[in-house]
């Protein structure tokens, strides 16, 4: 008796069955939705270091940032306020073939300060270079430059170099001085100890530089998860103490390895130990370095340094170096170390380095470059400055030519001693 009943029950029917697809298929998206939030906040980092090719220990690799893929080994250029020292401008760096460029947190916390340079954009939008940038974390500065220190398990009080306020830095404070500035890789808040040191003050600040670097993992973590951070794919590099005690070194790296960073670096040598010494230390430690990870010797050195760093295993280095011995007239060739005030060059028309492609090579002699040195142009600083630098870099290339072809022994042997020696 009544047949519109069914009719208007299969209408209900499907209705409600429309209805319960929507409500599943929404349900889904949310959940698709929510798992792609979840990746991207639990997501690793994409940088990766590639190891291409070995030779001996030498290791030929690649290394993925967010501001560009790096070829090891490789130089980093010290800029430390944002500038290298000799008037050479991001656009210049590009010029001569640099991969990366290395800023202080130390200096640039202090003058212009790190939140200026946040408001700016980050230190790639202030400083205009669009590459991979590495900051130090101020530890070396605070212990080498700052007056009046006070170190505690929380930090290190200190005295400003420029002014003398007093300024606290531990490994959060660091952590958010580099989120500020935006770099592409951040270091790990350590002590710096000065060699020599006793083997239990040695060992008790390995301990500490240990907690301070699990402290700076967190602090990293919690400002990229708020998004505090300028550079939300910045990287962390732990740093491996242990004065000149090879015991201290290998436990110290065994512990770091563990907590699974984007590299490691050495820290600690270079800072007055004899030259071997600085070696046999590479040489204990690289074997507990994680093979698919980059390796940092900082503050190192000369061409000869690096050259038998690389056949210890190192991947990257940075050194005030080059620039700073330019601007006293000590220049790298490929025939050794020249120093262009020497009054043999005054009337020497040829280049500082006739194997040299640099633009300083290409257009000046080594009379005019001595003549603006002695007469204290700016200039001359510029050029011999460029001149360094494009040398480091382009050794570095070198180096990595030799890797490729599989000659690096051969280069080794050749060069290590040769391009230190002063001519
Ligand atoms: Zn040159």
């Amino acid at each position: 008796m009544h047949p519109p009943l069914p009719l208007q029950l299969q209408q209900i029917a499907a209705v409600i069955i429309l209805i319960t697809c929507r409500f599943v298929a929404c349900i889904e998206a949310a959940r698709l939705f929510s798992v792609r939030r979840k990746e991207r906040i639990i997501m690793p980092s994409l940088t990766t270091y590639t190891l291409l090719k070995q030779e001996h220990n030498a290791r030929r690799g690649e290394f993925k940032t967010v501001h560009g893929t790096v070829q090891t080994p490789a130089f980093q250029n010290v800029a430390t306020a944002g500038a290298i020292k000799g008037g050479l401008s991001a656009q210049d760096l590009k010029d001569i073939g640099a991969q990366v460029m290395l800023c202080n947190t130390y200096h640039l916390h202090l003058r212009p300060g790190d939140k200026l340079v946040a408001d700016m954009g980050g230190l790639h939008k202030f400083t205009r270079w669009n590459g991979p940038i590495l900051t130090d974390s101020g530890g070396f500065q605070v212990f080498s430059l700052a007056k009046l220190r006070k170190i505690t398990e929380e930090g290190v009080t200190f005295a400003s170099h420029l002014d003398g306020h007093r300024i606290f830095m531990g490994p959060e404070e660091s952590m958010q001085i580099q989120a500020n500035l935006g770099s592409t890789i951040a270091m790990a808040f350590d002590e710096c100890v000065e060699n020599p040191a006793q083997h239990d003050y040695s060992k008790n600040s390995c301990e500490r530089t240990t907690r301070w670097l699990k402290r700076c993992k967190a602090e990293m973590a919690r400002l990229k998860h708020e998004g505090i951070s300028v550079n939300p794919d910045q990287l962390l590099f732990g740093i491996n103490q242990g004065c000149t005690y090879a015991d201290l070194r290998v436990e110290h790296m065994k512990q770091i390895a563990e907590l699974e960073l984007d590299g490691y670096a050495i820290g600690g040598l270079a800072v007055g130990e004899p030259t071997e010494v600085m070696y046999e230390m590479i040489s204990q430690v690289e074997p507990h370095m994680p093979k698919d990870k980059i390796r940092y010797l900082m503050g190192v050195g000369t061409p000869g340094n690096i050259i038998e760093a690389v056949a210890r295993g190192v991947d990257l280095f940075d050194c005030v170096m080059p620039s700073r011995n330019a601007r006293h007239g000590h220049l790298n060739t490929w025939s050794g170390i020249i120093n262009i005030k020497n009054a043999k060059y005054e009337r020497d028309e040829r280049p500082i380095d006739p194997a040299c492609g640099c633009p300083v090579c290409r257009n000046y002699s080594r009379a005019y470059i001595r003549h603006l040195l002695k007469a204290d142009e700016m200039l001359g600083m510029r050029l011999t400055v460029m001149h360094n630098l494009w040398f480091y870099n382009h050794l570095m290339e070198r180096i990595r030519d030799e890797l490729d072809a599989g000659t690096f022994t051969a280069f080794h042997d050749r060069y290590v001693k040769l391009l230190d020696t002063r001519i």
